[in-house]
């Protein structure tokens, strides 16, 4: 199996935000999608059970996603995408969040629309959760270009650097965490984006 292959499936980039007895939080994620178009509109997301925001969307029932732009700074990805809202009030470090009338956060700059969602469904996926859920609400925000998963890989995300020092280790290519050592772990799970060993590659000396 030549596991380049699924790399070539297209994704957009959204900010997944709940909340759960007050508290908000969000996350990055890219597997959002339109399940059915006519009556009631249904969506799935796909959401990592490490994320806190996964387990406030599993107690509250409600989701708000703002569909990110070609605009957004790294800084977006550092904030929502490589720390855990167990440490980080992640809404806080950012100015450009507003509630919604589900009482939700979502972006009102970066991100070209946000829809509010009801969990109606949830299906176990190993490592993560497919939330089934309709629409409640649906608002416009910019005429901006949606951001795709290639266009922050080649645009967004910083390359990596090549610096004097030589490091061996391995890179993940999804957020560009470095892990140093020769041999990576098989379970190793990246600390930043939580993906698995599956999507690191080795930094050739
Ligand atoms: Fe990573």
């Amino acid at each position: 199996m030549d596991t380049n292959a699924i790399y070539k499936v297209g994704y957009g980039l959204y900010v997944l935000s709940a909340n759960d007895g007050g508290k908000d939080n969000g996350c990055i994620i890219n597997t959002v999608m339109q399940i059915t178009s006519s009556g009631t509109f249904k969506f799935i997301i796909s959401v990592n059970k490490a994320n806190l925001t996964h387990d406030m969307i599993k107690n509250s029932g409600k989701f708000n996603v703002s569909i990110l732009t070609e605009e957004t700074p790294f800084s977006m990805f550092e904030t929502f995408g490589f720390k855990s809202g167990r440490d980080a009030d992640k809404f806080s470090e950012i100015d450009c969040a507003k509630r919604a009338e589900n009482g939700l956060l979502y972006l009102d700059k970066y991100a070209n629309a946000y829809l509010s969602f009801e969990v109606i469904d949830a299906v176990d996926c190993d490592t993560h959760t497919i939330f089934v859920a309709k629409l409640i609400d649906a608002v416009s925000l910019s005429s901006g270009e949606s951001l795709t998963y290639a266009y922050y890989h080649k645009h967004i995300k910083p390359q990596p650097k090549k610096t004097e020092k030589k490091v061996t280790g391995w890179r993940c290519v999804i957020c560009g965490y470095i892990y140093e050592g020769e041999e990576l772990p098989p379970d190793f799970i990246c600390p930043w984006c939580k993906h698995g060993a599956a999507d690191f590659e080795k930094i050739e000396a």
